[in-house]
């Protein structure tokens, strides 16, 4: 996107602007793209269902976004969907589903999840959408990992307290959350066996996979974040 540069929206967005909220011609409208941030553009031409908009001026660059990463086994749909909801709206970089022995979800909407991640986005005024990986299986996941990165690792069987870990571990760092069953012995050992894993508590009670991953994102914001 750039300055005078002419835009025809995606069918959805069409749909709202043209359809619902009956835009025309010389309308102003507020767009953002995921490479170049918040625009103020007109529409200009199109239908209902690819409307054309000329863009005026940007009227925000894409943000910066803080290093972290949140890597969620995927839990029922609109569990999972609120994750990526929240994991947009509280900065994650990258959402990572990560596939363990007591995942119940075999088949993710990817496009779902984005669609939701752009609404959240749109909701909270973010102008950098976090990137949404393939499915990975935890095995993999490890075998992979880069170790410059931080695993901070929500241990429902315990570990450190998560803000005292968070203080000495900036970013890069990702956010490891289980799925309803939980982590098995084995993945529990492999995760702690790598050196880059930071075993941490997220206090006495057991929580909800997506309350567990909105909480430690949270709070990693806000001790480490921007
Ligand atoms: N196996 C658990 C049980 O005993 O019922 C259920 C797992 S919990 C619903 C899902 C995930 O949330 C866990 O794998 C863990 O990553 C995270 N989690 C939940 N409560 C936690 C806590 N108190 N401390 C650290 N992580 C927690």
């Amino acid at each position: 996107m750039s300055e005078g540069a002419h835009v025809t929206l995606p069918a959805p967005a069409s749909h709202y602007l043209g359809g619902v909220m009956r835009l025309g011609e010389g309308d102003a409208v507020k767009l953002f793209d995921d490479s170049t941030g918040e625009w103020l553009g007109r529409v200009e031409g199109g239908t209902r269902k690819a409307l054309g908009v000329r863009l005026v001026e940007q009227l925000r660059p894409r943000e910066a976004v803080a290093d972290l990463w949140l890597c969620v086994a995927p839990l029922k749909r609109g569990r999972i969907d609120w994750v990526a909801e929240k994991a947009c709206e509280l900065g994650v970089a990258r959402l990572v589903p990560v596939l363990t022995a007591r995942t119940v979800v075999d088949k993710l909407n990817l496009d779902r999840l984005r669609a939701h991640m752009v609404e959240a986005a749109e909701q909270c005024g973010r102008t950098a959408l976090p990137e949404l990986a393939e499915p990975v299986s935890l095995t993999a996941l490890l075998n992979g990992w880069n170790p410059a990165r931080t695993l901070i690792f929500a241990d429902e069987e315990g570990g450190a307290p998560l803000a005292a870990t968070l203080r000495d571990c900036p970013a890069p760092a990702a956010i490891l959350i289980g799925p309803e069953g939980g982590f098995t012995d084995a993945e529990r050992a492999a995760i702690r066996a790598l050196n880059a894993a930071r075993p941490v508590s997220l206090g006495p009670r057991i929580l909800r996979a997506d309350t567990a991953a909105a909480v430690a994102v949270g709070v990693w914001q806000a001790v480490v974040g921007e």
